[in-house]
């Protein structure tokens, strides 16, 4: 971190420079040493005349003529404006990226802000090394590295995707830190010079945040130019409040199921709900985006009835069509678990449709359990489980949650977080986090789950070391119930068949 004075300083220091080498002063330059001799005579000529030069090298004007457009550091829509300016003079153009790492918030959660700022500075060096002189890196700001390239005769659209990709696999490998490797991954969106014809820096700069936000929403590793549309489909604030609360009522807010197999039999265990917002101009919102607007306007209550009904109908859905699905898991908010007649409504719902309590998994966090001396949540989570309601202690690993907190909270499985799992395969530092979480586990005669499972490797592995359960995109993907059972059947034929290593061949 600068010191704010340095930084003040610095700033100045561009201020001046701008203000000095710009063209206004080369008109004024005559017109103040004229001034100087006439009100001063020739010391004053003179002062002015050699003060001049002084004070130009002293603000680092020298350095600029012959090392031009380093800055150190604008903001960036003080650097775009300069570089949108030269670009148009030079009838060139260029790209802005902003590269914005994946998982920011539970990275700094999980490592603290200096192990954060080291990786970003790793991440920026990184960047640098596949750039070309004149290409310039910003500061890091939350977790996001804007890049600005130097302008030149030709750079649209296909060529910044090759940017971009060239970028992301150099950031995408582990940063090694200490004693560990933290695996990062990274969305990257960006905006071309040419379609920002009025050269405005802050406009530039806020396309590419426009961009960003779709980036990030398809997460991770996705990347997004903007375009001229996006401007419509991002929405403020104000009117996303409206819009979320109206979409849970009209049902445009749903579950969305992901499957849950047994490494032991590949059978289906369940599935998890997962909230959607399935908008009629925007295509799919993903919860990060609308949750905290359903949080600050109170109504994840809300939000936790109609997932709940949901993801029983779904249930009865899957038994009438004669597919064995034992289990849902529904996300429960911290503001739910307080609710004192959770256990009522759950039930109500439950006998409504005819479900017995086994069927229903409830997902509780394990910041949540962690966290909260409250005996309202502890309560009604003891309550759930002794009517039969399974408990998952979900994202574990992150949370810090006390041996004594997991017995005090009846948990029946652990999942653990995706975290933890990410390339288990390659990484002994990862195997032997995952082992030790699976010793626990099995000492305290709890079930187990890995989140994020994307490989068949990683799959293998943890079968390997005695992960009772898998869920990730490398099984499946989150998806609509009128997709899951075609899914379910597919994937019921391809556990019939025996495997086809080890078969005689005939
Ligand atoms: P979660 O409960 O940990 O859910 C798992 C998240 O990981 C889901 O993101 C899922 O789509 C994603 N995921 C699954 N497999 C993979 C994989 O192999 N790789 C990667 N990179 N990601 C994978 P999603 O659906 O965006 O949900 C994010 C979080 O939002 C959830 O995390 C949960 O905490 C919250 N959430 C979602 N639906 C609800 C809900 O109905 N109620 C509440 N209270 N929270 C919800
Ligand atoms: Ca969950
Ligand atoms: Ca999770």
């Amino acid at each position: 971190m600068p010191h704010p004075r340095r930084q003040a300083l610095a700033e100045l220091r561009v201020k001046l420079r701008q203000a000095l080498t710009g063209p206004q002063m080369l008109a004024f330059l005559p017109a103040a040493v004229l001034s100087a001799y006439w009100i001063g005579g020739e010391a004053y000529l003179l002062a002015v005349s050699l003060g001049f030069p002084v004070l130009y090298a002293a603000v680092g004007g020298f350095g600029q003529m012959s090392q031009p457009k380093v800055p150190d550091l604008p903001k960036l829509e003080v650097l775009l404006d300069q570089r949108l300016a030269e670009a148009h003079h030079r009838q060139k153009v260029f790209a802005c990226f902003l590269v914005s790492m994946d998982d920011h918030d539970e990275l700094l959660d999980r490592y603290g802000q200096a192990a954060m700022d080291r990786v970003l500075e790793r991440v920026s060096d990184r960047i640098r090394a596949v750039l070309r002189h004149g290409d310039i890196v910003l500061k890091p700001d939350e977790g996001v590295v804007p890049v600005v390239m130097a302008p030149v005769r030709l750079m649209d659209l296909e060529m910044a995707i090759q940017v971009a990709r060239r970028l992301q696999a150099a950031v995408e490998e582990p940063v090694s830190l200490e004693s560990t490797s933290i695996y990062v991954s990274c969305s990257i969106a960006f905006s071309l010079s040419q379609q920002n014809p009025h050269r405005n820096g802050l406009k530039m700069a806020q396309n590419t945040h426009v961009a960003l936000d779709d980036a990030r929403a398809n997460a991770p590793s996705a990347i997004r130019a903007w375009s001229e549309h996006m401007k419509s489909a991002r929405l403020t604030r104000s009117h996303l409040t409206d819009q979320a609360v109206r979409a849970l009522e009209s049902g445009q807010i749903q579950p969305w199921f992901q499957p849950q197999i047994s490494t032991d039999t590949g059978q289906i265990t369940g599935f998890e709900a997962l909230a959607r917002w399935v908008h009629p101009e925007q295509g799919i919102i993903p919860p990060g985006d609308f949750l905290p607007t359903l949080e600050s306007a109170g109504m994840m209550e809300r939000l936790g009835e109609v997932m709940l009904s949901r993801a029983l109908a779904a249930l009865t859905g899957w038994d009438r069509a004669g597919v064995n699905v034992p289990s849902v898991g529904v996300n429960f908010a911290e503001q739910e678990l307080r609710n004192p007649n959770l256990t009522e409504k759950v039930n109500w719902e439950l006998d409504r449709l005819g479900l017995t309590p086994d069927r229903l998994t409830i997902e509780v966090l394990e910041t949540v359990v962690a966290e909260t001396p409250d005996d309202m949540v502890a309560r009604n989570i003891n309550e759930l489980a002794a009517q039969g309601c399974r408990i998952d202690l979900d994202d574990f690993g992150t949370g810090h949650a006390s041996i004594s907190s997991i017995r005090r909270f009846a948990v029946g499985r652990i999942k653990i977080d995706r975290s933890f799992v990410m390339k288990v395969d390659r990484d002994p530092e990862q195997q032997r986090m995952v082992t030790a979480i699976l010793s626990m586990a099995e000492r305290l005669g709890l079930d187990t789950l890995a989140e994020g499972v994307e490989t068949p490797a990683e799959h293998a592995l943890l079968a390997q070391l005695g992960c009772g359960h898998v869920q990730g995109f490398g099984i499946a993907r989150p998806m609509p119930f009128d997709q899951t059972l075609d899914w379910i059947r597919a994937h019921e034929a391809r556990v019939k068949q025996p495997p086809l290593i080890g078969r005689k061949q005939v």
